[in-house]
C-alpha cells in the first residue's frame, strides 16, 4: 500500500521566511510532521490555515531538513516539471533552446547544429564554460551543474538528490547530448552515496573524461580536472574579477597568491604584465598554472609574460620574503570560516593577509582580496581590506567591489558568497 505523502507544518516565523523565497527550512522550524520522511522525499509543506504553501526535499539525517523546489501555487513535480526548471535555468544563461548555427572555433564555416547537440557558444562565442545550475538560486537546492566545453560536471552537495539521480542524468544528457556527464559529491555525502555504488567522479553518462577537460574563457585556454579537482575542476565565479584583473596587468609584476590552476595570472599576462608569480601550498595546483601557461604559448602576449612558481603556505611566506615587490597583486584565499563559529577568526586572518600583502606592493599598485567565506558579509569583508589599508599609512583609493560571475545568481543572502574589494595605493 502506498504510503500517504509526507506533509508537514513550519513555525510561523518560518513559514514566513519561506513564503518570501528562501530556500532553507530546518528541523526545529518543524511544528508537526505526518511520518517519518525517507531521505529526497518530496514534503508537501502546508500554512497554518492548511493551504499548499511549497514543496521540497527531505534529509531527515540534515538539520537543513527541507530544501525547497517549489513556492506557491500547488504543481506536481513531474517529469515536464523538472524538464521547465531546466529549461528556465538554461534561459537564464542565454543558452539556445532551439536549433542553431554555430561559428566553428576558426570563426570560419557556419553549420547547423542538432537540436540536442551541447551549444558551443555559451555566454560569449570565446567562452566555453559556465555555470549552468547555481544550486537553490535557480531552484535545484543543494545542485551545481558546470559545462567545460562538451562535459557536464555535476556537484552534489546533499544526499537528498539520490533517489533521483537518474532523473537528473537523464534531464542533461538528453538535453545536451555531452560527450560525457561527470558526478562530483562533496566530501559530507560520500558515504551516504558510496552506500548506493555511486563515486566522487564517476561518469553517469557518455564516455570516461579522464584527460582534464580544455575550455576557452574569453579567449583563454584552460585544463578542468573535472574528476577530482577542487569544486567542479575550476572557479568559475572568478570570471568577471579576472576581467578586471587584465585590465590592471600592463607592465606589472604580478603575484598571484592562493593562484590555483592560475586563472587571474593567465588574465594578468594577457594584460601585457611583465611577470606573474603564482603562490600556492599544492605542487598538484602549480603544475596546473603551468600546464595552461603553455596551452597559450599560442598567444604572443602571454609567451612573452615571465611565469615564475613558488611553492608555499602563502601566510607566513608573506610575513617574510620583503625584497619580493610587486604591482598588482591578488589573495584569493579558501574559505576562511567554514562555520559561523569561526567568522572572527577568519576577519582577523582577511586584514593580517591584507596587511602582508601590502608589505610586498610597490608605490601605485593594486591589491585585490577575495573572500570566498559565506559566513563572512561582503561589508565585514571589506571593512577588513580598508583597514589594514588605512593601518598601512598609505594613501589608497577603492577602485571597485564586485561579487561572482553573472552565471553564479545568488537570491538569498547565504548564496552571496563571493566578495572582491580592488584597492589602489598612490604612496
Ligand atoms: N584564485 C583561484 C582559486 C583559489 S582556490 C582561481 O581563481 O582559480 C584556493 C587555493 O589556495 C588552492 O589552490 C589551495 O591549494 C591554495 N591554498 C590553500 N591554503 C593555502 C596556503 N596556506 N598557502 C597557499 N596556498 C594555499
Amino acid at each position: 500500500m502506498n504510503k500517504p505523502r509526507l506533509r508537514v507544518r513550519l513555525t510561523a516565523t518560518a513559514e514566513s521566511i519561506v513564503r518570501s523565497g528562501h530556500p532553507w527550512i530546518f528541523s526545529n522550524s518543524i511544528r508537526e510532521q505526518n511520518r517519518d520522511g525517507a531521505i529526497g522525499e518530496l514534503a508537501v509543506i502546508y500554512d497554518r490555515n492548511d493551504r499548499f504553501l511549497a514543496v521540497g526535499l527531505f534529509d531527515p539525517e540534515s538539520v537543513l531538513r527541507i530544501r525547497v523546489l517549489h513556492v506557491g501555487k500547488p504543481v506536481e513535480l513531474d517529469e515536464a516539471w523538472w524538464k521547465a526548471n531546466f529549461e528556465r535555468a538554461l534561459a537564464g544563461r542565454g543558452v539556445l533552446t532551439a536549433p542553431h548555427e554555430e561559428v566553428d572555433e576558426f570563426g570560419g564555416a557556419v553549420r547547423t547544429a542538432r537540436p540536442t547537440q551541447m551549444p558551443a557558444v555559451i555566454l560569449d562565442e570565446r567562452t566555453t564554460a559556465c555555470r549552468l545550475i547555481n544550486g537553490e538560486s535557480d531552484g535545484w537546492p543543494g545542485l551545481v551543474l558546470d559545462q567545460y566545453d562538451r562535459v557536464l560536471v555535476m556537484k552534489l552537495y546533499t544526499a537528498a538528490w539520490r533517489p533521483r539521480l537518474d532523473l537528473l542524468t537523464r534531464l542533461f544528457s538528453e538535453r545536451l547530448a555531452p560527450q560525457s556527464l561527470v558526478l562530483r559529491l562533496s566530501r559530507n555525502v560520500q558515504p551516504h552515496f558510496a552506500a548506493q555504488g555511486f563515486r566522487d567522479g564517476q561518469v553517469l553518462h557518455g564516455s570516461p573524461a579522464d584527460a582534464p577537460v580544455v575550455f576557452r574563457e574569453t579567449g583563454i585556454l584552460f585544463a578542468a580536472d573535472v574528476m577530482a579537482g577542487q569544486k567542479t575542476g575550476f572557479f568559475l565565479d572568478q570570471r568577471e574579477n579576472r576581467r578586471e584583473v587584465e585590465k590592471l596587468a600592463r607592465g606589472a609584476d604580478v603575484l598571484n597568491a592562493f593562484s590555483f590552476s592560475g586563472g587571474f595570472s593567465l588574465y594578468a599576462a594577457r594584460g601585457g604584465a611583465r611577470s606573474v608569480t603564482d603562490l600556492d601550498l599544492s605542487q598538484h595546483a602549480l603544475a596546473s598554472a603551468q600546464k595552461n601557461f603553455e596551452l597559450n604559448r599560442g598567444d604572443s602576449t602571454i609567451a612573452r609574460c615571465h611565469h615564475e612558481m613558488i611553492q608555499a603556505n602563502a601566510f607566513p611566506w608573506l610575513e617574510g620574503n620583503l625584497d619580493r615587490k610587486f604591482e598588482l597583486i591578488v589573495l584569493d584565499p579558501p574559505s576562511l570560516a567554514k562555520r559561523e563559529a569561526e567568522r572572527a577568526g577568519a576577519m582577523r586572518a582577511y586584514e593580517n593577509l591584507a596587511a602582508s600583502a601590502l608589505l610586498h606592493l610597490r608605490k601605485n599598485g593594486v591589491l585585490v582580496a577575495a573572500s570566498c567565506s559565506a559566513h563572512v558579509t561582503a561589508e565585514e569583508f571589506f571593512g577588513t581590506a580598508q583597514r589594514a589599508a588605512h593601518d598601512s599609512r598609505r594613501n589608497f583609493s577603492v577602485l571597485n567591489k564586485t561579487g561572482h560571475a553573472s552565471d553564479h545568481p545568488a537570491t538569498f543572502a547565504e548564496a552571496e558568497y563571493l566578495k572582491c574589494i580592488f584597492l589602489r595605493f598612490a604612496t
